[in-house]
């Protein structure tokens, strides 16, 4: 193997990411594995770091928290796993040593790493990870359809059965169908929810409804009196919020029944306002949602092999092309994921 590759880079905060063609191919440790990234998934996030809204430590840092592809480097302690193997990379990379990490609620460890952010991620030929980061895809799955399950997929598997408890009968609306909202839609269908979903995008809208949620534009429609007469008046037992703003997070809150949970997936604004006095006498819950561990993204996996859910992707950019991929998502108008090729 030759020991350069090809990544996109952040240099520094406030710029383009840099591609290069010539960045050192990382040496695994030995408990980690070399994986050649086949497909990875280009999330708003990783506009965000290029922006500096997160402190990634030393620049430049291969951003890419959503990868796949096989293994073709182990280190000496890695055991379980095959040279070839066909791999997802799980972001979080957690102590395993405090009370987070012993119940299960990696995604809760304060001390975690995660591919992609503090760690060098996998928009690149090669990403060394952990050998315990890996999940094994079925031989019927492609790098690409598994490529955005690792915050995309799972993290809204995380927020909607771990968070909010989704079941049968449920009326669950999710505000904001792009790259992580149409996963939201399926997912509460699944459990055997109705579903309505908001966006100003048109064609999102039709995606949404083919996968069986009622469609609301805003700019078209009172969403309040489309949610209340979905819901007979009630209010909706689950609000997803995948968009993360004051306002987003004010509606949704006002879309709840009395006891009802509002999600909090995404995070656009600093701040969110959420009024006392319905607050209190509602009893209405307000749930942070981050991530996924490693159980749910195993559970996500599944049900895509199981057909049950269905990776959408909306456009492939090659990975030497991130900053027009960039461009793309930040316009708004593509339906579900970007994949970065190689
Ligand atoms: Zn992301
Ligand atoms: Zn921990």
């Amino acid at each position: 193997m030759n020991n350069l590759m090809r990544a996109a880079e952040i240099l520094k905060y406030h710029q383009p990411f840099h591609y290069s063609e010539e960045r050192e191919v990382p040496i695994p440790r030995p408990d980690e594995v070399l994986v050649q990234v086949e497909a990875s998934g280009l999330c708003l996030t990783d506009l965000h770091l290029a922006q500096g809204r997160q402190n990634l430590g030393q620049l430049p840092r291969v951003p890419g928290h959503e990868s796949a592809g096989h293994i073709v480097e182990m280190g000496r302690a890695v055991d379980g796993w095959q040279i070839g193997q066909k791999v997802l990379i799980v972001i979080d990379v957690p102590c395993q040593n405090c009370y987070h990490c012993f119940t299960g609620q990696t995604q809760r460890c304060r001390k975690l790493q995660r591919i992609g952010f503090e760690r060098d991620g996998g928009h690149a030929d090669y990403v060394a990870v952990p050998a315990r980061n890996l999940i094994s895809v079925p031989d019927r799955l492609s790098s690409e359809d598994v490529a955005t399950l690792p915050d995309a997929g799972a993290t809204m598997y995380h927020s909607l059965v771990s968070q909010g408890k989704v079941g049968v009968g449920q009326k669950v609306v999710v505000l904001g169908v792009g790259g992580i909202g149409i996963y939201g839609v399926q997912i509460a269908r699944l459990a055997g929810a109705e579903v309505l979903a908001t966006s100003r995008r048109e064609s999102r809208l039709a995606v949404a409804e083919a996968h069986g949620a009622i469609a609301v534009n805003p700019l078209k429609e009172n969403v309040q009196e489309a949610v209340m007469a979905f819901t007979g008046g009630e209010g909706a037992d689950l609000v997803a919020d995948c968009i993360g703003t004051e306002e987003s997070v004010r509606e949704g809150f006002a879309f709840l029944r009395p006891g009802g949970k509002l999600l909090i997936i995404a995070y656009i604004d600093d701040y969110f306002r959420i009024p006392s006095i319905p607050l209190f006498s509602t009893e209405k819950e307000v749930i942070g949602c981050r991530g996924c561990n490693r159980q749910e993204l195993v559970d996500t996996v599944s049900l895509v092999a199981q057909g049950k859910i269905k990776p959408v992707i909306g456009a492939h950019f090659h990975l030497s092309e991130i900053n027009e991929a960039a461009k793309r998502l930040e316009e708004g108008d593509v339906v579900g994921r970007i994949i970065l090729t190689r």
